[in-house]
């Protein structure tokens, strides 16, 4: 599970997780995104939510996972950007214990909100696969494409500084407690994300290669 500021990059370090591990990745922020491109009763009953930068409520987000960990949780997971509350980590646990199943790390990446602001400002995404990146690395084309899909990358409406604003408070009062939750289970590694994608990736990876059998 990884853990973080809005913006602090994980979209793309839960790409490089898939990639390098095969571990499959799920986002309840892409998931609605993507329900509300498709125009479902879903995406547009949470879309002005998103814009707004306010926390989707626990039921919604809940019900998610809980869907996604039946269809495709059966071989290790990574949740990018859940848990975000206490009731949902609560949630999770009970989920989990009902699969007879054990968490094996939480990851806090930890970023200024300098890194927040940089990172928004320059974020680019894939509008049709979603795949992120961000304006520097994305300078190879004179309109910026997709290196995987050739979709068009574009900014996210909820990538505004008026918006981040309200994306930090709920932050700082609904998820930061969840630092001391997975700390007192002893399972949350904290890894400084201020750093390159790569030096932070790479303590990704020692972290998940202590917990996967060799
Ligand atoms: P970021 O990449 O900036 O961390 P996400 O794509 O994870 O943002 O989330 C985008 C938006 O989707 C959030 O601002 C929030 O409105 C909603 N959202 C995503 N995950 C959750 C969650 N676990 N609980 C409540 N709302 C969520």
């Amino acid at each position: 599970m990884l853990l973080g500021a809005p913006g602090s990059g994980k979209g793309t370090q839960a790409e490089m997780i898939t990639r390098q591990f095969g571990i499959p990745v799920t986002s309840p922020g892409a998931i609605l995104r993507r329900e509300k491109d498709l125009g479902t009763p879903l995406g547009l009953e949470t879309a002005e939510i998103t814009q707004r930068g306010d926390l989707v409520s626990d039921k919604i987000i809940i019900g998610l996972i809980e869907d996604w960990l039946r269809l495709h949780g059966g071989h290790g997971f990574v949740f990018d950007g859940f848990p975000r509350t206490l009731p949902q980590a609560e949630s999770l646990r009970l989920i989990l214990t009902r699969l007879h199943t054990s968490l094996d790390l939480a990851i806090w990446l930890e970023v200024s909100e300098e890194t927040v602001r940089a990172r928004i400002s320059g974020r680019l995404q894939c509008r049709s696969c979603g795949f992120t990146t961000s304006v520097t690395s994305a300078k190879f084309a004179e309109r910026p494409v997709c290196p995987y899909c050739d979709g068009p990358l574009v900014r996210r409406n909820d990538d505004d500084m008026s918006v981040l604003q309200t994306r930090l408070r709920e932050f700082n009062t609904k998820t930061q407690p969840l630092a001391d939750f997975y700390g007192k289970m002893s399972i949350l590694d904290r890894v400084d994300g201020n750093r390159d994608r790569e030096a932070v990736f790479n303590d990704i990876s020692r972290l998940i290669e202590g917990k996967v059998p060799a």
